[in-house]
């Protein structure tokens, strides 16, 4: 809680870094990320929790088939979808995540009832499918949440040489969210598909406290996305909140991390922040990364690195 004074809400949103976004694909990726953004809002104005604001938020971008999160993640070695997802509300550090979840709709749902309902923060593959059941979670076909270009992805990845192996750094479209609510709480939302082609059982950031993402209302918050191992490496999301508690300005502090996670490791990555007070920024060091912001009845949007466009909400 910040207090008394009521706080002016946000809410972000990214639809992952990325190094090659198919042309026809970016107005379909900006709408996506808009379309979260302003449901986050909605639900920010209505006077609900940070919390409530990010899952919101996810659960449309895992939704959409043009994201790699849920409907749409990307396909593994095996051609199957293994997803992680992570949640955390800022207000007392709770959190809940789940990591090579199969076979249901909404990974992000599912990391919230860890969250609240288990005493634990993280589930795994057999273990998620089986609280998932326990939750009443409906168990969907894996083949739903696959999409023929995904699978035409991995088959043409499976077809280059090693010589043409694409950096980890492609492909990439993870989703994720933070917010800001009218009592000063902070919260974030991270879901991914992972890395196209990836190893069975292969586990990213995503679901990962303070790498894929942290919150503390004493801060702020910070959803991540790229190069898993990477991020991994360098703890992303809580490096960039040190920096920020250190005294830098959102964007100065995800623009230094990024830069070292870059400089030490070679990874390529994305962020959004939002400190308590309300300052937000949307970073990569990759080509590209569908984002938006929503705050003082407005739609920040962009996805190329010079792009900021803006709209007055109804
Ligand atoms: N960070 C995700 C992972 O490595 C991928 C992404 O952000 O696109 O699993």
């Amino acid at each position: 809680m910040a207090g008394s004074v009521a706080m002016n809400p946000v809410v972000l949103v990214h639809g992952g870094a990325s190094s090659e976004i198919p042309q026809d694909l970016e107005e379909r990726l900006r709408q996506g990320v808009v379309r979260a953004a302003t449901a986050g809002y909605k639900v920010l104005k209505e006077g609900g929790r940070a919390l409530d604001a990010v899952e919101a938020a996810v659960t449309i971008l895992e939704d959409d088939p043009e994201f790699n999160a849920g409907h749409g993640a990307v396909l593994n070695a095996e051609g199957t979808v293994e997803m992680d997802a992570s949640i955390m509300d800022g207000r007392d550090l709770s959190s809940g995540a789940v990591c090579a979840a199969r076979c249901i709709a909404n990974p992000i749902q599912l990391a919230r009832l860890v969250m609240e309902k288990t005493p634990h923060c993280l589930l795994t593959s057999h273990g998620a499918a089986k609280f998932a059941c326990a939750m009443g979670v409906p168990v969907i076909p894996g083949e739903q949440l696959i999409t023929e270009r995904n699978r035409q992805d991995l088959e043409k990845e499976k077809q280059k040489t090693d010589a043409e192996t694409p950096s980890p750094q492609k492909n990439q479209g993870t989703v994720g969210a933070v917010a800001l609510d009218s009592n000063g709480d902070v919260a974030y939302a991270t879901s991914t598909g992972g890395l196209m082609n990836k190893m069975v059982g292969r586990v990213g950031d995503s679901p990962c406290v303070g790498s894929g993402g942290y919150a503390d209302s004493a801060m702020g918050a910070v959803s991540s996305t790229g190069h898993g191992e990477s991020i991994l490496k360098v703890n992303l999301a809580r490096l960039i909140l040190f920096h920020v508690q250190q005294g830098k300005a959102v964007g100065e502090a995800a623009d230094t991390a990024l830069g070292y996670m870059k400089s030490k490791v070679k990874g390529e990555g994305g962020v959004i922040v939002v400190s308590n007070a309300g300052d937000w920024a949307a970073k990569w060091t990759t080509e590209s990364m569908p984002w938006a912001a929503a705050q003082d009845g407005k739609v920040h949007f962009g996805l190329h690195r010079d792009e900021a466009r803006v709209f007055s909400l109804p």
